[in-house]
């Protein structure tokens, strides 16, 4: 279970699409794995909480534990519900290695090492391979008194994000006093 913060945004970006036959590509930023990924804060900590996870107990109910969510599209940053399935960490490992997503000679990680455990340090900052941003950059951006559309220019990034990081949404972790 995530917080109720993270259902609330998820469900915003579930009203973005109709078609159940298509992949909902998750629209904010994704693990490097693929997965969309948002983040949340909990017993003063950043926690990472993914789209598809957070879409499947949306529309059918809490995932029990130890399970995976699977891709029937095989398609990580899809959080179409309808594309989703429970299954256990044998069945996922063997879907993906049917589906080629197993990398030759490499042993897969178990339990909180496994890569749909996802790792905290990725979305902490500039080390997400999907972040457009650096730390200072951020902090530039809180600091500014520039208004959003010049700084979504200015670093070449959406009035979306701008708002996002003003508002403390996302790169929650960096502090413009530092
Ligand atoms: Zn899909």
């Amino acid at each position: 279970m995530y917080s109720d913060s993270t259902y609330v945004r998820v469900k915003d970006k579930l009203a973005l699409f109709s078609d159940t036959s298509a992949c909902w590509e998750w629209p904010m930023s994704k693990t490097r794995a693929g997965y969309g990924q948002l983040t949340y804060r909990e017993d003063n900590s950043t926690k990472l909480a993914y789209a598809h996870r957070a879409s499947f107990e949306i529309a059918k109910g809490p995932i029990p534990d130890g399970m995976c969510v699977c891709h029937t599209c095989d398609n990580p940053g899809c959080f179409n519900p309808s594309h989703l399935f429970i299954g256990s960490h044998q069945q996922n490992m063997a879907d993906m290695a049917s589906k080629g997503r197993t990398k030759k000679g490499k042993s897969y990680p178990i339990g909180d090492a496994h890569w749909a455990k996802g790792r905290r340090k990725e979305v902490q900052g500039s080390n997400n391979g999907n972040s457009k941003l650096e730390e200072a950059d951020v902090i530039e951006i809180l600091r500014s008194s520039e208004k959003n559309v010049r700084l979504a220019e200015r670093f070449g990034v959406s009035q979306t994000i701008i708002s996002m990081i003003k508002k403390r949404k996302v790169w929650a972790h960096v502090s413009p006093s530092v």
